[in-house]
C-alpha cells in the first residue's frame, strides 16, 4: 500500500463526463488498495474568465480581491468531484485552502506556501475518506484568501504531497507525460520515460508549462517523487503504479537508469518576453546599473542581456529582454530616467520568442551551441541575443519563426521520433 495525492488540471477537470471519469481513476487507485488524496485544478478556461472579470473591473485591481474571484473555479471543481466520487460510493469530502488550512504568504495573486497543516487529510485518508482539495489556493496570516500563481494547483499537489510525506505525487494532465518538447507544437517529439529535476526546472522556467515552475524546485527540495501522465485514459489502461508517463528523478537514480544519455533532454519556446533596446549609451563604470537598478526595484525581472562593444566615440547600445508583461511598465520607467542613463533612443520589440535546449549531458559535451548556431542560420533563423547557464542554451528570436526553429533543432539534436 502507498500513499499517493493525485492532481487533476484543467482540462481533466473541464465538465461532468471529464469529472466522472476523474473519479473513476481515483476510485481505481484508491481500490488498488492505496491512500489517495486529490488535488484539482479549475475547469479549462475558467480562471482565464474570472482574471478578465477582474481586469474588466477595475484594470488597477486590489490583488487581494482577484484572489477571491479566481480561486472560485477550484472551489467549484473540489466540490463536483468529491460528489462525483460519491456517487460511485467513495467517502470523500472537499477541504477547502481556509480549512485544512495552507497557510501561504500575503503576496496576493502569487503567494508562496509556507506551510500545510497535515492533520485533516491524514486523518480523512486514514478512515478511507477521500480528501479533494482544490489547488493554487490558500490562506494569509490576515485570514485572507490567496492564489499561488497561474499554473499553481501543481505546486499546491506537490506541497501537500510533501506535508503528508505521500510516497508520490501523480500529476494527471492532457498529455501522457513530458516529451522532447510540446508535442502540439512537434509531431516528433518524443515521451521522456525519466527525467532529472535539474532538467525539469530547467525546462518549466523556458517555458514548458507541463508543469509550474515553483513545483519543481518544492518537489527537488523536498524529495517528493512526481509522476507527469494522462487522465484521458480508458478503464483498462496500465495502472499508474507501472509508471506509465514520466517519472522525475534524481541525477543518481537517472545514472543508473539510463546508460546512454541523450545530449540534449528538451527543448522549449516562450513568447512571453520582450525586447528593449537602448542606443548609445556612454561606455563608463555605472551605466548599466543606471538602468538596471530600477527595473530591479520595480520588481521587473531581466532576463537575457547584451552590451556592444564601446564604438568610437564610447558609446554602446544595450539589448535586454524584460516580461511581456511588464513591457509597458518597463519602457515608462526607463522614459522618465532617459536623462539620468544617457540614451539616444529606445527601441521595444514585443514580436520575439525565446528558444532554450536543455540537457545535463552538454556539461560533458561541447558543441550544443554551436550546432544550435549552424541549425538555426540554415534556415536563415537570425539570432538576437543568447545566453547559457551549465545545462540550457537560450536564443532570441523572431516570433514568427516559433514553431519553425523547434522543429529545426529537434531535427538538428536527432531527437525526432516516430
Ligand atoms: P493542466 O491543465 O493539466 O495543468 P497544462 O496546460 O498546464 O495542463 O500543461 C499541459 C500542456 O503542456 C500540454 O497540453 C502541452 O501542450 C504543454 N507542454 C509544453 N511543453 C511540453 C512538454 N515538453 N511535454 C509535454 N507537454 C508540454
Ligand atoms: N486554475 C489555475 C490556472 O489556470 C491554476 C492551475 O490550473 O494550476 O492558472
Ligand atoms: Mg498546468
Amino acid at each position: 500500500m502507498a500513499r499517493i495525492v493525485m492532481k487533476f488540471g484543467g482540462t481533466s477537470m473541464a465538465g461532468t463526463e471529464r469529472i466522472r471519469r476523474v473519479a473513476r481513476i481515483v476510485q481505481r487507485q484508491q481500490a488498488a488498495g492505496h491512500e489517495v488524496a486529490v488535488v484539482v485544478s479549475a475547469m479549462a478556461g475558467e480562471t482565464d474568465r474570472l482574471v478578465n472579470f477582474c481586469r474588466e473591473a477595475n484594470p488597477l485591481y486590489d490583488p487581494a480581491e482577484y484572489d477571491v474571484v479566481v480561486a472560485s473555479g477550484e472551489q467549484v471543481t473540489s466540490g463536483l468531484l468529491a460528489m462525483h466520487l460519491q456517487a460511485l460510493g467513495c467517502k470523500a469530502r472537499s477541504w477547502l485552502g481556509w480549512q485544512l488550512p495552507i497557510h501561504t504568504d500575503d503576496a496576493h495573486s502569487k503567494a508562496r506556501i509556507e506551510g500545510i497543516d497535515s492533520e485533516a487529510v491524514l486523518a480523512s485518508m486514514a478512515s478511507g475518506e477521500i480528501a479533494v482539495i482544490p489547488g493554487f489556493q490558500g490562506v494569509s496570516d490576515k485570514g485572507r484568501v490567496t492564489t499561488l500563481g497561474r499554473g499553481g494547483s501543481d505546486t499546491s499537489a506537490v506541497a501537500v504531497a510533501a506535508a503528508v510525506k505521500a510516497d508520490r505525487c501523480d500529476i494527471y494532465t492532457d498529455v501522457d507525460g513530458v516529451y522532447t518538447t510540446d508535442p502540439r507544437i512537434v509531431a516528433k517529439a518524443r515521451k521522456l520515460k525519466n527525467v532529472t529535476y535539474e532538467e525539469m526546472l530547467e525546462l518549466a522556467s523556458v517555458g514548458s508549462k507541463v508543469l509550474q515552475t515553483r513545483s519543481v524546485s518544492l518537489a527537488m527540495k523536498e524529495g517528493v517523487r512526481v509522476q507527469v501522465l494522462s487522465s484521458f485514459i480508458d478503464d483498462d489502461a496500465p495502472a499508474a503504479d507501472t509508471i506509465p508517463g514520466t517519472m522525475i528523478v534524481s541525477d543518481e537514480e537517472l545514472e543508473g537508469l539510463d546508460m546512454e544519455r541523450q545530449l540534449i533532454t528538451g527543448i522549449a519556446a516562450d513568447k512571453n518576453e520582450a525586447k528593449i533596446t537602448l542606443t548609445r549609451i556612454s561606455d563608463r563604470p555605472g551605466a548599466v546599473a543606471a538602468i538596471f537598478g530600477p527595473l530591479a526595484a520595480a520588481n521587473i525581472n531581466v532576463d537575457m542581456i547584451i552590451q556592444n562593444i564601446a564604438k568610437d566615440k564610447g558609446e554602446t547600445d544595450v539589448t535586454f529582454t524584460v516580461p511581456l508583461a511588464d513591457l509597458a511598465r518597463a519602457q515608462a520607467l526607463l522614459e522618465e530616467r532617459k536623462d539620468t542613463i544617457g540614451y539616444y533612443r529606445m527601441l521595444a520589440n514585443s514580436k520575439v520568442a525565446k528558444i532554450s535546449v536543455v540537457g545535463v549531458g552538454m556539461r560533458s559535451h561541447a558543441g550544443v551551441a554551436a550546432t544550435m548556431f549552424r541549425a538555426l542560420a540554415d534556415r536563415g533563423i537570425n539570432i538576437q541575443a543568447i545566453t547559457t547557464s551549465e545545462i540550457k542554451v537560450s536564443v532570441l528570436i523572431d516570433e514568427d519563426e516559433t514553431e519553425l526553429a523547434v522543429r529545426v533543432l529537434h531535427t538538428a539534436y536527432e531527437m525526432d521520433g516516430e
